[in-house]
């Protein structure tokens, strides 16, 4: 079902691999779908609402009566929710807030670089943010939790979520992911999917969504895409897109784990990507069995075998533990698992990955929902250089610069000098006129 590269050998033969160039990827990517999404959301930019009727239309087969969900529909939905989904809902809330109220750290860092020379760094949140809440596929109500907590601990003032309007609800989004929103405290929820709802939380949509400051969450590539082209007028957070799972596993792995931790995010997409980097083939070769056996039986079976089975997808043999943290660091996968002997020291020595997770007891799907980590996460290498979704995502950091005439005195010169080497003569003159007498000299 998945495909090899077989990368055993390869050093003992003296070959430098560039590991990037080999890990599997997706064939139609981020930048051939900002293509797609570039006219509905120059159409969205331009039509508003009417573009968002008939994108509507064409993408999710329903016209919405309304876009902006109804307050009544939000509070029904919460009424009508099951109390066993309701507790699973509240148990990954309070989790997800523990963690989040942890990452908020200090709201402000003073730090005294002279006599009289201050420069303090505030934390101030973003203003207002746009949430987007994957629906297409399956709706992703833990999604309205991932990013709603964390905007809410960092004291963002205005939150908008949004998500694809459903046919069998009558266009409203789902009634679990209105539940949420409102048991969250979020009463401005809009029924608009895909790229056409970044381009409406991006550019603002007349009388009805007025354009936020920064547009979070995941969802496929279109959703990615659309992000990505208009990133600079309104803020994103990482490219969190079609879903990735990667297992670092030795000998020591139980197949029948690694086979159902593949499946479970398989199911997310069929563009979703699988990848297994081991040292040992009778491990691959039972996974392989397993998953022919899993498949089979699971729900969205179709979904699953055209993921595992596309080019993105891939058992990669790898001489040792050595060799494939390179190749785990190359690809940068969304989750990680580390399924080893000695996991946690090999999980310590990771570089790139969204989230890791340690051992045979954390599977991703404990954190799709309910660990307490956040499930928005950078994919296609991005985490090479982004993070999750967490508090951070929605604070600015802001210096402020304080400093007495006897502390701008004192480093004028230096001031003056820079600015000299840098050809740039009226920054120190900014400087040295405002000490006529001569008084910006170093003391
Ligand atoms: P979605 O809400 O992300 O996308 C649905 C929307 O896609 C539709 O409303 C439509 O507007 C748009 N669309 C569909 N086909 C299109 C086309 N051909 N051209 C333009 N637009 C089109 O829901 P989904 O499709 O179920 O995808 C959810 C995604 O979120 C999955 O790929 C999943 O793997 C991903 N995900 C990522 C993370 C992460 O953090 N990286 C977390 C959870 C889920």
């Amino acid at each position: 079902m998945l495909r090899t590269i077989d990368l055993r050998g390869r050093l003992a033969a003296g070959t430098r691999l560039d590991y990037a160039t080999v890990v599997p990827r997706a064939v139609f990517d981020v930048a051939a779908a900002v293509e797609v999404v570039r006219p509905i959301c120059d159409d969205v930019a331009t039509r508003g609402a009417i573009a968002l009727a008939e994108y509507s239309e064409r993408f999710d087969h329903v016209v919405p009566p309304s876009f902006r969900v109804p307050a009544a529909a939000l509070a029904a939905a919460l009424d009508g929710l099951d109390p066993d989904v309701r507790a699973a809902f509240e148990e990954s809330t309070r989790r997800r807030r523990l963690v989040s109220e942890a990452e908020l750290g200090e709201r402000a860092v003073d730090v005294q670089v002279a006599p009289g020379a201050q420069v303090t760094q505030r934390m101030i949140p973003v203003r207002r943010v746009g949430l987007y809440v994957p629906g297409g596929l399956a709706p992703l109500a833990s999604s309205v939790i991932m990013n709603v907590v964390p905007a809410q601990v960092a004291g963002v003032q205005s939150i908008a979520v949004a998500s694809p309007p459903q046919r069998e609800f009558g266009g409203l989004p789902h009634p679990s992911i209105l539940a949420l929103c409102h048991l969250l405290g979020v009463e401005e929820v809009y029924a608009v999917g895909g790229a056409q709802a970044v381009a409406m939380f991006g550019y603002g949509v007349p009388g009805l969504c007025p354009r936020v400051d920064l547009v979070t969450g995941p969802g496929n590539i279109y959703v990615v895409a659309a992000k990505r082209l208009l990133k600079g007028r309104v803020g994103i957070d990482s490219e969190a897109g079609t879903t990735e799972i990667a297992v670092l596993a030795d000998s020591s792995a139980d197949p029948v784990h690694v086979a159902a931790d593949l499946v479970s995010q398989a199911e997310h997409d069929p563009m979703a990507a699988a990848v297994l980097v081991t040292d040992a083939p009778d491990l691959a070769a039972a996974v392989e069995r397993e998953l022919q056996e899993q498949v089979d039986v699971t729900k969205h079976a179709d979904r699953v075998r055209t993921a595992l089975g596309g080019q993105q997808s891939a058992v990669i043999l790898v001489d040792d533990v050595e060799q494939g943290l390179e190749v785990v660091d190359a690809y940068a996968a969304e989750h990680l698992e580390i399924q080893t002997r000695d996991a946690a020291a090999v999980a310590a020595r990771v570089r790139n990955a969204g989230a890791i997770f340690v051992g045979p007891w954390s599977p991703v799907s404990l954190g799709d929902y309910s660990a307490g980590s956040t499930h928005v996460l950078p994919t296609a290498g991005c985490a090479c250089h982004s993070s999750g979704l967490n508090v951070k995502s929605f604070l600015k950091a802001v210096h402020v610069v304080s400093y007495t005439e006897d502390a701008l005195a004192a480093v004028a010169r230096h001031v003056e000098v820079f600015a000299d080497a840098e050809n740039l003569p009226a920054h120190g003159a900014a400087v040295s006129r405002r000490f006529p007498r001569g008084a910006g000299t170093v003391r």
